[in-house]
């Protein structure tokens, strides 16, 4: 029997954890929400999925713009086993009071939620078994997802004393307008650490400290980072350790991968909607002085958090171990050693 998926908010997030879902054999989107009769409910139609009315009072809307509704959040519920919510930052905290605790159904939160929106902040490969048949389960954000796919790996090879991070951050989705048209850096909070490291250390034990800029590109972010290692390693000791984890692509300056200018033309030679599931790390960049470890990585913020997505379902219904999980999105998702 297929796991029922409700994709609560159809955006960035929402239409990717759709399209990933529907790639795996053992679960099924049975509807996904918006608030605006725009392109973009249109586009899920033409797709296949059952579209729903984000809030009860938008059926009107539709209605008005000529699209056909199902129905609305709370009808879509009822049929489903489970909510993906993809609904704009803090909304999903509302969704989880409003709808998710009066309909017992479980929920998956995304990463502009608090941490306390769910009784586990999630990483496949970090703490898979934290979410075993858990209701409420938040997928880090994609900075978070980054730092903790790579900082796990290389704890787990090498012990990390401590983590300082620097985090170049694209300012808005490709999609986006509302805060386009600028040509600014902004250190974003001026205060230190910025939210990413306590988010990390909701899901991983380790000392860090992160800076954060905002700059105005909308293709990925940026990681810079210098890693106090416990044990003595050489720079092809990591990148051997990297090469294991598919979930890893790691680049090269030399072979043309000069910016991520470069990285985005690749993914749009590779995949569809040019999505990249993958932290992306330049070899050249890893270096150690003194055993503490430099490196930096490419964020792709669109998709990172997708496969995560597909993982915490087969967690919370406990169908399948974290390795065969993992297994199973990567192959379907075509996440592999792309690049290495
Ligand atoms: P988005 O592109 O703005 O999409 C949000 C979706 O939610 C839209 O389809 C919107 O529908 C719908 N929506 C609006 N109001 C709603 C409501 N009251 N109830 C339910 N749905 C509603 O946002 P996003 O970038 O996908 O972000 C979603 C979540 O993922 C956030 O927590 C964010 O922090 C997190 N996240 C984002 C990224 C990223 O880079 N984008 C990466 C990792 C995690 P309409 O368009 O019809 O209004």
């Amino acid at each position: 029997m297929r796991i029922k998926v409700a994709v609560h908010g159809y955006g960035t997030i929402g239409k990717r954890v759709a399209d990933a879902v529907k790639h795996q054999e053992d679960m099924k989107v049975i509807g996904v929400t918006k608030t605006k009769p725009d392109y973009e409910a249109r586009l899920a139609i033409e797709r296949g999925y059952e579209l729903y009315a984000a809030t009860p009072e938008k059926i009107e809307v539709f209605k008005n713009a000529g699209i056909s509704v199902k129905g609305t959040i709370e009808d879509l519920i009822q049929e489903a086993d489970i909510v993906v919510d993809c609904s704009p930052k803090k909304v999903g905290a509302e969704n989880k009071a409003k709808y998710y605790e009066k309909a017992g159904i479980k929920a998956i939160f995304q990463g502009g939620e608090k941490k306390d929106v769910a009784e586990v902040s999630f990483n496949a490969l970090a703490n898979y078994e934290q979410a075993i048949e858990r209701d409420y389960v938040r997928v880090v954000s994609c900075n978070t997802t980054g730092l903790v796919r790579l900082l796990y790996i290389i704890n787990q090879n090498f012990g990390v004393n401590k983590v300082r991070a620097t985090l170049i951050r694209r300012v808005v989705d490709p999609k986006d307008d509302k805060k386009g048209l600028v040509n600014n850096i902004m250190p974003d909070p001026i205060t230190i650490p910025s939210h990413h490291g306590p988010d990390v250390q909701t899901v991983l034990d380790v000392d860090i400290t992160t800076v954060a800029f905002k700059v105005p590109t909308t293709r990925m972010h940026v990681h810079s980072l210098n890693i106090e290692l416990k044990q003595q390693a050489k720079p092809e000791d990591i990148i051997e350790a990297l090469r294991e984890e598919p979930r890893i692509m790691l680049v090269s300056y030399e072979d043309g991968f000069t910016s991520i200018a470069k990285i985005m033309e690749y993914a749009r030679e590779i995949r569809t909607r040019s999505d990249l599931f993958e932290n992306v790390i330049w070899k050249e960049s890893i270096a150690i002085i003194d055993n503490e470890l430099y490196l930096t990585q490419a964020i792709p913020q669109e998709a990172i958090v997708i496969p995560e997505n597909i993982d915490a379902i087969r967690a919370m219904f406990n169908i399948a171990s974290k390795e065969e999980s993992m297994r199973l999105t990567n192959e379907t998702l075509g996440i592999g050693k792309l690049y290495s």
